[in-house]
């Protein structure tokens, strides 16, 4: 699984050096250590798909609170030891599930910004009764050099909320004020009455004219040329009503950022698996099968949410 897919060009993209750039601050500057206290991770790789670049960034980490086997009843011994040689970063002390929630930033020519993902938000947020800590997604923007007023697209995969909580402040003003906000209209659409998503970030981007809910898949950016390529949502129903990934490809490459098609390796190793806060499991596990298969035929790279790495490539035969 750890193989570099020849179909994907890589290249080392240092986001601690970017930060020391962006921050002024030398190495034994108190100013470059995360005031949290969390462990900095190592930096990673960016990778490029023509010409458009995705880049990762780790919002929060930590374990959930259920147990996995609870998270995954189906989920055989051996498929948890599939999933422990493919992400061994998710096993934690006992039964514990430790994960990432993590944004994909897409760089594509003329400097254009589109975000995937906001992850858990603030202290405060509506993720913060069980994130297991609140969201660093503004630092690790600026570590990629990135700034919000210059986002132009931002895709929710879907409203659940980990993966909007840094759309909006806790004042309700949009964190990325020039951005459209490319959601499904049928996302929107199933929100159950007194959902959080619909006061926390479907209001205020509505109020706003943010809001740009697409109905199935939508082109989002082409890049002309030899070097070109284009990203675009797909529709990958299931874990919710309206559920979307991202494509980013060009020619034979291909990355396509999953949102929570799959949210453990388990499901990767079993696409059978189902996760127990799906909305609709079996529509879930046939979105997933379909998108592994085609994955794996294409040698895909995925950009996961909440696999503890950023990249994961699919095993090229079945287990
Ligand atoms: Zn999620």
């Amino acid at each position: 699984m750890n193989e570099t897919s020849p179909a994907v060009r890589r290249r080392t993209f240092l986001l601690a050096a970017t930060a020391l750039t962006v921050a002024g601050a030398g190495a034994g500057d108190p100013a470059s250590a995360d005031p949290s206290g969390r462990k900095e991770r190592p930096a990673v790789a960016a990778r490029s798909v023509g010409a458009f670049e995705v880049i990762p960034l780790l919002d929060a980490a930590g374990p959930f609170f259920l147990d996995r086997q609870v998270a995954f009843p189906q989920a055989t011994p051996h498929a948890w030891d599939l999933a422990r040689g493919v992400d061994p970063g998710a096993f934690g002390p006992g039964e514990t599930w430790r994960l990432d929630f993590r944004c994909y930033a897409i760089r594509g020519p003329r400097g254009r910004l589109t975000l995937v993902d906001t992850g858990v938000g603030p202290d405060g947020s509506p993720a913060g009764g069980w994130a297991p800590t609140p969201g660093r997604l503004p630092s690790e923007l600026e570590r990629a050099g990135i700034d919000p007023v210059d986002v132009d697209v931002v895709v929710l995969t879907h409203l659940h909320e980990d993966h909007f909580g840094w759309s909006v402040g806790l004042d309700g003003r949009p964190m990325f004020p020039n951005a459209r906000y490319v959601v499904q209209r049928s996302e929107v659409a199933a929100l159950p009455d007194g959902d959080a998503a619909r006061a926390y970030v479907v209001d205020p981007l509505r109020v706003t004219g943010q809001l740009d809910e697409v109905d199935g898949a939508t082109r989002l950016a082409t890049a002309p040329g030899r070097s070109g390529g284009s990203i675009r949502v797909i529709p990958t129903p299931g874990h919710t009503p309206g559920h979307q990934s991202v494509v980013v490809d060009h020619g034979r490459e291909q990355v396509i950022v999953t949102g929570d098609v799959l949210v453990h390796a388990v499901q990767l190793v079993d696409p059978g698996v189902a996760y127990r806060y799906e909305a609709d499991p079996d529509v879930a596990r046939r979105t997933r099968q379909r998108l592994l298969a085609e994955a794996r035929a294409r040698r895909t790279v995925l950009a996961t949410a909440h696999l503890t790495q950023p990249w994961t490539e699919v095993a090229t035969e079945p287990r």
